[in-house]
């Protein structure tokens, strides 16, 4: 089912993310509840906290985006990502690289809104399964980059957050319209050209 995505500044969205215990049907159903919205608004992850909940779980899928590639590996041997999507986090423990690499980025919380985010260039994640079990992996290129900010999510913490102080001063306007509801005029003045 595809829910309402919650935009900036709902309080959901400062939420930290109990932990899962035990894969009951309504996390199951919170699952694909993120996938369909996540599908139907063409994004590439979603946290639970994007549709009101806030628990543990994020789902990401980077199939078919071949300008931004995404690297993978599984005990340390390279792997083709696109193989091991669509991916369910749950509980997400993560280790990043202190090295860091800027790219830009956008979240289906802040639309219109895209900015130059540096992140770890390459992230190791252990989650659980919706099965069950458990999934290890490291993560790079724009997979990782998709891993770090749907954990931010999963922990209360948004891309803005990530900015300095002038730059956050710099798109102080374009948060208020997201907040009104409105779109950003600038943006659509871009996207007319
Ligand atoms: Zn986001």
């Amino acid at each position: 089912m595809i829910r309402p995505i919650v935009h900036y500044d709902a309080p959901i969205l400062r939420a930290k993310g109990k932990e899962v215990g035990k894969i009951t049907s309504e996390i199951e159903s919170l699952i694909t509840d993120l996938f369909d919205t996540m599908r139907a608004a063409h994004g590439v992850g979603l946290a639970a906290q994007q549709i009101g909940v806030a628990l543990q779980v994020a789902v990401i899928d980077v199939t078919g985006i071949k300008e931004r590639p995404s690297k993978m590996w599984i005990k340390g041997n390279v792997v083709n990502p696109e193989e091991h999507m669509p991916l369910v986090l749950i509980n997400p423990v993560l280790k990043p690289t202190k090295t860091k690499v800027t790219s830009h980025e956008g979240c289906l919380s802040f639309p219109d809104l895209t900015l130059d985010i540096a992140r770890s260039q390459r992230v190791a994640v252990k989650t659980r399964t919706r099965e069950g079990g458990t999934f290890e992996f490291d993560a790079g290129g724009l997979l990782g980059r998709a891993v770090l900010h749907e954990v931010d999510h999963l922990n209360g913490k948004l891309f803005i957050d990530h900015l300095s102080a002038e730059d956050r001063r710099a798109i102080r306007e374009d948060l208020e319209y997201i907040k009104r509801g409105e779109p950003i005029p600038r943006k659509m003045a871009e996207n007319e050209s």
